[in-house]
C-alpha cells in the first residue's frame, strides 16, 4: 500500500512541479512539497537517494548557510536540489526531494540541501532521515517562534531518536547543542579562543551544568555566548573541534583538520559568525571527501545572499545594510556585539520593528534580551531608530548609558534617511528587521546615491 501511495504521490508531485515550471508559475514554493506529502505522509523517506541528503538548521544563520553551501556544491560542479527561499517546514523540504527525483524516481542531482526548522525536527526528520545534519547554534529566539532552547533541544533529541543514522555535524563551541548523539561518530567543528575573554550578557541560556547542576564556567567566547566552557564539579566540557580555526582575519581562516593538516580559506564577510560558517561548510565538504583547494576556490566566489546583506562603499564612506533576526535577543546582541568592535566612526540606522502578521511590534521584551549598551561606544557616533516602537528602542538605549543626544527617532522606517548626518564618519550601518527588507534597501539606495 505505502509503495502505491508513494507512486501516486510522486506523480502527482511531479505532474504539478513540470506543470509550474512549464507555465513560467513560481515552483520553488511549500504549497507543491505538500502535494505529495498529503497522498504519502512518509514520501521523503522513499525517494531516490543523491550522493547524500544534507540538513542545516539552528536558531541563527541557517538560511545563509544553507544558501551558501548550495552555492559551494554548485561550484564544485555538483547539482543540488535546495529550498533556499526559506521553506523550513515539511513542505519544503518536501519539495526538496520531489525536486531532485524524475517521475520514475530516479536521482537527477548530487546532493539534496534543506534548510530545517529546528522546533519542526521531530517531525520531519524521521521522514527525511538526513545523511548529515548540521546545527549551527540553538539560542533563545523570538517568543513567536523558538523562544525555549531546553525545548527546542528536546525536539531535536526526539528527532535523533527517529533518525539515528544520520551523522551529526555540530558546533563544539555551543554548549546548548554540543552533547547532541546519534548512533554516528560525531564531527566537530569550532574557532581558537580569539582573546576576547568572557564577557557577560543578558542571555546566557547554558548556566546550570546538566550533569551535577554545577555552575558552568566559560574559558573563552568568541561572540555571544559561543565559546568553551568546562564544569568544575564533574568535569563536563565542551567536545575539541576535528575542524578548527586557528587563524582568522578579515578576509581568510586557516582550519585545522583531524590529521593535523592546516588549509587556507576566503571569508565571505569579516564578521566572527560567517567565520563559523565557513568551519562549519568545510567540515561538511571534507567529509564529502571535496579537496582544500577546490572548496577554497569555490568559496572566492560565493557571496552572501543578497537578502541577508548587501553593502556599497562610496568614495569616503562604506554603507551596509544588514538584516537581522526578528524579535531576537540573541541575534541583536550579537550584531550590536560586532559593531561595537569596529573600530571606524559610523552612524547606525535600526528599523528593528516586526510589521507583519499579527501586529507582532507590539512584543517589545526581546528588547530587554538584548545588550543595547554594546551601542554605547564612542565611534558609533550617531542612532537613527526607524519604526512603531522607535520610542522604546530609544528608551532601552538609554537605559543602556547611550547618549541622548546621538539618538533621533522617526515612526516611518524609510524617514531615517533625512536625519542622517555623514559629515567624519566612515560607515553607515543599518540593521533591519527581515521584514522591513523593502524599507531599508530603499534607504541604503539613497544613501548610495548621497555618498558616491
Ligand atoms: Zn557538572
Amino acid at each position: 500500500m505505502s509503495k502505491l501511495r508513494f507512486a501516486a504521490g510522486l506523480i502527482a508531485g511531479r505532474l504539478a512541479l513540470n506543470t509550474f515550471k512549464l507555465l513560467g508559475k513560481d515552483y520553488q514554493t511549500d504549497r507543491l512539497g505538500y502535494l505529495p506529502v498529503k497522498i504519502c505522509p512518509d514520501f521523503a523517506t522513499h525517494v531516490a537517494r543523491p550522493k547524500a541528503a544534507i540538513a542545516i538548521t539552528g536558531t541563527n544563520g541557517k538560511t545563509s548557510l544553507t544558501n551558501l553551501i548550495s552555492d559551494i556544491l554548485k561550484q564544485c560542479g555538483n547539482t543540488v536540489s535546495c529550498n533556499n527561499w526559506g521553506g523550513n517546514y515539511m513542505g519544503g523540504q518536501s519539495w526538496a526531494f520531489l525536486n531532485s527525483v524524475n517521475v520514475f524516481n530516479k536521482s537527477q542531482v548530487d546532493y539534496i540541501v534543506m534548510e530545517t526548522d529546528e522546533g519542526d525536527s521531530a517531525i520531519t526528520y524521521p521522514v527525511t532521515k538526513p545523511d548529515y545534519i548540521l546545527i549551527n547554534n540553538i539560542a533563545r529566539d523570538s517568543i513567536f517562534k523558538n523562544p525555549n532552547p531546553d525545548f527546542i533541544m528536546s525536539r531535536l533529541r526526539k528527532a535523533m531518536e527517529g533518525t539515528p543514522e544520520s551523522t551529526l555535524i555540530l558546533n563544539a563551541d555551543d554548549p546548548v547543542s554540543c552533547f547532541l548523539k546519534t548512533n554516528k561518530k560525531n564531527i566537530y567543528f569550532g574557532i581558537a579562543d580569539l582573546g576576547n575573554g568572557t564577557p557577560e550578557y543578558l542571555i546566557n541560556d547554558f548556566r546550570v551544568c546538566p550533569n551535577c547542576g554545577g555552575t558552568i564556567k566559560y574559558l573563552y567566547k568568541n561572540y555571544g555566548n559561543i565559546g568553551k566552557v568546562v564544569c568544575p564539579d564533574c568535569g563536563l566540557k565542551s567536545p575539541e573541534a576535528d575542524y578548527l580555526g586557528v587563524e582568522v582575519a578579515n578576509n581568510h581562516i586557516c582550519i585545522k583538520e583531524p590529521d593535523g593538516s592546516i588549509n587556507r580559506y576566503p571569508t565571505i564577510s569579516g564578521d566572527i559568525y560567517n567565520a563559523y560558517n565557513i568551519v562549519e561548510a568545510v567540515a561538511l565538504f571534507r567529509t564529502l571527501s571535496i579537496p582544500a583547494d577546490k572548496i577554497a576556490e569555490a568559496i572566492g566566489k560565493v557571496k552572501l545572499p543578497s537578502i541577508r546583506e548587501e553593502r556599497y562603499q562610496g568614495k569616503e564612506i562604506e554603507v551596509v545594510n544588514r538584516s537581522l533576526k526578528n524579535s531576537n535577543g540573541t541575534a541583536a546582541t550579537v550584531q550590536f556585539e560586532s559593531l561595537s568592535k569596529l573600530k571606524d566612526d559610523m552612524a547606525v540606522i535600526l528599523m528593528l520593528d516586526e510589521v507583519t502578521g499579527n501586529n507582532r511590534v507590539e512584543a517589545i521584551t526581546w528588547m530587554y534580551d538584548s545588550d543595547y549598551e554594546l551601542l554605547n561606544c564612542d565611534h558609533i557616533k550617531q542612532i537613527i531608530i526607524g519604526g512603531e516602537r522607535c520610542l522604546d528602542h530609544k528608551l532601552r538605549c538609554l537605559l543602556g548609558g547611550v547618549d541622548k543626544n546621538k539618538i533621533s527617532t522617526c515612526k516611518m522606517a524609510v524617514d531615517t534617511f533625512d536625519y542622517l548626518k555623514l559629515e567624519g564618519i566612515k560607515k553607515v550601518y543599518i540593521l533591519y528587521d527581515i521584514y522591513n527588507t523593502e524599507r531599508s534597501h530603499a534607504v541604503f539606495e539613497k544613501i548610495r546615491e548621497r555618498i558616491d
